[in-house]
Order: structure tokens, then sequence, then C-alpha cells
């Protein structure tokens, strides 16, 4: 007879979420064995850090949400506490006509309030004159899911979408306004429209009051990029282990195929969470849960590069706010640009003769642009940063990080879809999934994703199991 051994969970996918489920689950049951399986050469996904001009940033995500509790709360538990630090400002401009303009206080670009509209430069007397049509239009109170882009645009104009709609969803989604669901990406402004019918009324009253002192947003000095490390820390994490196959055995167990095809090798688990971006997930629950797979593999994704360059603090123009966006309407090749070394005080403080500086390419369906070689991208980045700011100088470093599928694209109907793959996953026991592709791509929403995940499994997971064990598999 077997003795009686510990429960294993495995957690396929070692970004943010997947790190947080497998914490969670280690936290509430230290005696279950829990095991990460990450096919690249590292933990954190889409959070990394790189070295540019001498200094070490982030190359993807770089900052937190921190009107949630979830990214705060686990980087304080990860050890981190002493490196949360709050943007020196989140002042941003929108880069339009050839010139910068205020961004003005809106939710997702959405003025936050008529009188709001009244200053803001960005858009002309006409756009705010239909912008504010708003306020004696007949209420509309949306019953179905529509797009934030025709949403906006039926209540304030195509000018508000264009100027300040399309330029914020191109930095949070590298999307289009007029695909992207507004129960999926603004499901407060969805809530307070109901209310009141008005869309400049609803979005002042889903943003926070101008005298809320809570930091927006938050970091890490050093980069939020090492969160996911320590996260890690004290978990059995293999990286280099592409997991290519699911599969439910006797037992109500599971294996897990990974390895390469000729050479097989196994994992067994008692509970599995799929913490992988959708066309991975759609993969591996083809035969577990093929209703689940079919919604997931209908999810997609935007490319986008990241361009990091260092240039010499004397040659860089003074530059007020965090950074800027760009309307993708006036065809430029970048659609934003932070100024980190101005957005975090660490990044000042780490180079006494450089100053560094981001800028993002590419959005949905738009790959050619990111289809040439990084030197294009970085003068591209240079030639757009210089009309924005009045740069003439050249950069001494630079960095190009692609992310290839980064993005997933909350299309309309996202929420129904999320839902109908939830309630599929939910028939199968001892699974569940996780990620950027369900209920928010920030990270706070992915770290909530995988508690949730990892309270999903545990609820079900044997109190103690029938040894399992890590074989080599014939092929
Ligand atoms: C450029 C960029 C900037 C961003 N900026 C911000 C920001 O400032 N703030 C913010 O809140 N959010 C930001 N985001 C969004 C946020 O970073 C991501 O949505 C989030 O990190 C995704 O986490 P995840 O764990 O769901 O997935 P991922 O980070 O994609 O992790 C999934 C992991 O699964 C692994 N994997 C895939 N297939 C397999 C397989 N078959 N077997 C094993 N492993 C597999 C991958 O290697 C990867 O490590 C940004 C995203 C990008 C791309």
């Amino acid at each position: 007879m077997n003795a009686p051994s510990v429960p294993r969970v495995a957690v396929v996918g070692a970004g943010i979420a997947g790190l947080a489920a497998a914490r969670a689950v280690r936290e509430a049951r230290p005696d279950v064995e829990v095991v990460v399986l990450d096919a690249a050469d590292r933990v954190g996904g889409k959070l990394r850090l790189a070295e540019v001009g001498g200094v070490t940033l982030d190359v993807g995500a770089e900052s937190m949400l921190n009107r949630r509790p979830e990214a705060v709360a686990l980087a304080r538990s990860a050890g981190l506490a002493d490196r949360i630090v709050h943007p020196a400002t989140i002042a941003a401009t929108v880069w339009s006509r050839g010139a910068l303009h205020r961004l003005p206080r809106s939710l997702l670009g959405v003025p936050a309030g008529p009188r709001v509209v009244a200053d803001a430069a960005v858009l002309s007397r006409a756009g705010r004159a239909r912008a504010l049509l708003d306020t004696v239009l007949p209420p509309y109170r949306p019953e179905e899911d529509v797009s934030i882009g025709d949403l906006v645009e039926r209540r304030c104009g195509a000018e508000v979408v264009d100027r300040l709609v399309e330029p914020l969803l191109g930095g949070v989604y590298a999307g289009h306004a007029r695909e992207i669901s507004a129960g999926a990406a603004a499901p407060q402004l969805v809530a307070k429209l109901r209310e009141h019918g008005r869309l400049l009324r609803a979005a002042s009253a889903a943003v926070s009051p101008p005298d809320d002192s809570t930091p927006v947003f938050a970091g890490l000095a050093g980069g939020v990029g090492q969160l996911p490390a320590a996260v890690a820390r004290n978990l059995d994490v293999r990286t280099g282990t592409t997991v290519r196959a699911l599969e439910r055995i006797e037992g109500g167990r599971w294996r897990l195929v990974t390895g390469p095809v000729p050479a097989p090798e196994v994992v067994e688990a008692d509970a599995v969470v799929v913490a992988v971006p959708a066309a991975p997930s759609a993969r591996l629950l083809r035969d577990v849960a093929p209703a689940a797979s079919t919604d997931l593999d209908a999810i997609e994704y935007a490319s986008m590069a990241v361009v990091t360059t260092a240039f010499r603090r004397t040659d860089f123009p003074g530059v007020a706010g965090s950074g800027f966006l760009v309307p993708p309407v006036d065809g430029r090749r970048i659609k934003a640009s932070t100024f980190a070394f101005r957005k975090w005080g660490w990044v000042d403080a780490a180079s006494e003769e450089l100053v560094l500086v981001r800028t993002s390419i590419g959005r949905h369906r738009e790959e050619a642009a990111l289809q040439v070689p990084d030197e294009e991208l970085v003068a591209a980045s240079v030639a757009d940063l210089g009309a924005a700011v009045g740069l003439r100088a050249a950069p001494v470093d630079h960095h190009v990080q692609r992310w290839g599928g980064g993005l997933p694209q909350y299309a309309v109907g996202h929420p129904d879809r999320v839902r109908r793959i939830r309630a599929s996953v939910a028939e199968v026991p001892g699974l569940a999934v996780c990620g950027a592709a369900y209920d928010g791509l920030g990270i706070p929403a992915c770290i909530a994703s995988g508690q949730r995940a990892a309270r999903e499994v545990l609820d079900r997971l044997p109190t103690t199991t029938p040894s399992p064990a890590h074989e080599r598999m014939d092929p």
C-alpha cells in the first residue's frame, strides 16, 4: 500500500499571476507541495529588468496601481516593503497636432465632467462643444456591452475618442477604442452611466475625488521587475519547462507533460492552475475543458516593443510631467513615451550623467510596424521624441524589448466570454485559470486572479493522496 503523501498543486506559468497563485497556496496550506513550471529561462513574464546606460530598470510593466491593495501587499509580503515608492509626478501630456497638452482629468480618456471638457486644450473648440452635448442629449443607459469608442463617440463625439480615449487605450491595451469592450475596460464608468445616463457625469463620479491623497500608482526602487523573483523565493520553480499537455488521470489527478517530444517528462499533481496567456491556455485545455478552450482561442493579443534610450543629461531639453501619449490619428510611430527619470526618483538618482526615457511602439493588428530591425525602432523612437520635446541629440545607449503577443484584447463581449470560460473550468475539479486574459491585465488584477485560482483549487484539494511521481514517460 502506498504511504499517504502530501498533495501537490502544479502551477503552469511563472508570470505574476502564477507566482501569486503559488504563494497563496503555500500560505494557506503549508503542507501542500507546490511546483511552478515556466517555459522561459526566468520568472516574471511581462515583468522584466534590463540594463540601459548602466542603469537597471523595467523594460516591461513599470508601475502598479496603488488604489487596489493586491500588488503593494504582495510586494510587502515578499520582503520589498522598503522599496515601495510612488511616482514623483504622474502629470501626463498628450502630443496632439504637434503640441503637448495637459491630459485632462479623466477616466480612460473620458473627461471627468463638463468643466474638465471646457478646459481641455487638447480638444478643438468644435470638439469641446460636441463633447458638451452629452449634458443635453437624452440619457443613455447601455444594456448590452459596447465598445468604449462607440460609447464615447455616441455621447461626446469622435474627437474625444480620437484625441483622448485612443491614446489612453493605446497605452494600457495597445488596442483600438472602437473594439475594446467598455464593460471590461471601464466597468465603473459603465455602472455610473447606467445610473446617471450621462457620460461626463458618470466619469466624474467614477474617478477618485481630486482631494484623495492616496497615490494612484506605486513602483519599486530598482524596478517592479524585482517582484517576481522575490515572490518566487522559497517556491519550487522550474524554468525552461514548457508544459505541452495536460491530462486527467485516474483518481481525478493530473499529468502535465513537459520536456522535448522525443523524451517527454511528466509531473503529476492533484490540482493545476493554468496561468499562461490565452493561446497556450486554449491548447492545454482543449481536451479537459473544450468549451473554455474555444473561448480562449478567440482572445486576440497585441504585440508591441518598448524602446528604452539613455541620453546625456546636458543634451535633454527641460520637460514637464511623466511623459506623453500619442493619438494614433496623428500617424506617429510611437504611441507613448515615459520620462522614466522624471517619473521615478530612483531612476533619476541612478545616473549623474544620463537620463532614461522609454517609448512604446505597436498596436493590435499593426505587427508590420514591428517587423523591422531594432535600429529602425530606435531611430523612429528618437525621431518622434525629438519632434515632441525638441530633442536633437542621439542616445548614448538603447535597449529594445519586443513583447510579441504582449497584451490581451478585451473585445466587445469579453465579460460574457470570461464568465463562460470560468463556468467551463469550474466543472473540472482541481482545475483553475488565472492571468491577464480574464478580469484585468494590470499587475494587481493579475495577482487577484492568481489568488482566486489558489482558493478555487484549495477548496477541493484532498488532505492526503497516494504518492505522486516525477517520472519519465515513454514517447
Ligand atoms: C510592455 C508592457 C508594459 C506593461 N506595463 C504595465 C504597467 O506598467 N502596470 C501594470 O499594472 N501592468 C502593465 N502591463 C500588463 C502586465 O504586466 C501583464 O498583464 C501581467 O504582467 C501579465 O501577467 P500574467 O502572469 O498573467 O502573464 P505573463 O506575464 O504573460 O506570464 C505568463 C508566463 O507563462 C509562461 N508560459 C507560457 N506558455 C507556457 C507553457 N506552455 N508552459 C509553461 N509556461 C508557459 C511564460 O513564459 C510567462 O512567463 C504591461 C504589459 C506589457 C507587455
